[in-house]
């Protein structure tokens, strides 16, 4: 029979990093040039992952500073992070790990499934990129997260982002498989 296998993922990062043109382009693959800042929406598609159907909530959150207070609709009960800086911006890469510390605090764990995404890899040309591969490289190897560069608006690598959350939740907790 059919097991109804549901996700929770939560995309998060500074403020207009691309996180909602991130999942704008998944959700409905096209790129939103101006999108309104967003609040948060909740995004519901079903993602097949290694030949098994995943109901997936996506959760676009409005973007963290250091001085968020992280929301417990953040941490609790999701499977799973998306964690967003801009490789042209390296305030926003410095955030991803002050992010990440507030969720695994949160959630008083040592490590939570992750995938770290460098995003507008397009705008390298124009504006000089700040961060390099290699960082982000590093920082996902330090959590032992996956990481992945993308361009929403080129639409690349922007399936693989979710692709390697759900492979991240089924690493870090297989016993939750019929779950
Ligand atoms: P959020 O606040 O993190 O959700 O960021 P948005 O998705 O609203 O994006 C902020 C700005 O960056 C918008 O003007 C987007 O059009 C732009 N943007 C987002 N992703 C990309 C990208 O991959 N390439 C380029 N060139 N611009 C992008």
């Amino acid at each position: 029979g059919d097991i109804l296998r549901k996700r929770k993922i939560a995309v998060l990062g500074s403020r207009s990093v691309g996180k909602s043109s991130l999942v704008i382009q998944f959700i409905e693959n096209h790129f939103v040039d101006s999108y309104y800042p967003t609040i948060e929406s909740t995004f519901s598609k079903s993602i097949n992952y290694k030949g098994v159907e995943y109901d997936c909530d996506i959760i676009d959150t409005a973007g963290q500073d250091e001085y968020t207070i992280l929301n417990s609709k953040h941490a609790i009960g999701i499977h799973g992070f998306v964690l967003v800086y801009s490789v042209t911006s390296r305030k926003s890469f410095d955030m991803v790990q002050v992010v990440y510390d507030k969720i695994v605090n949160f959630c008083g764990m040592n490590a939570i499934p992750c995938v770290i995404v460098g995003a507008k890899t397009d705008l390298q040309q124009s504006k000089s990129r700040q961060v390099a591969p290699d960082e982000g490289q590093k920082l996902a190897d330090s959590h032992r997260a996956a990481w992945v560069e993308t361009s929403a608006k080129n639409n690349v690598n922007v399936a693989k982002v979710f692709e390697l959350c759900l492979q991240e939740i089924e690493r870090q907790s297989p016993n939750s498989k019929n779950t």
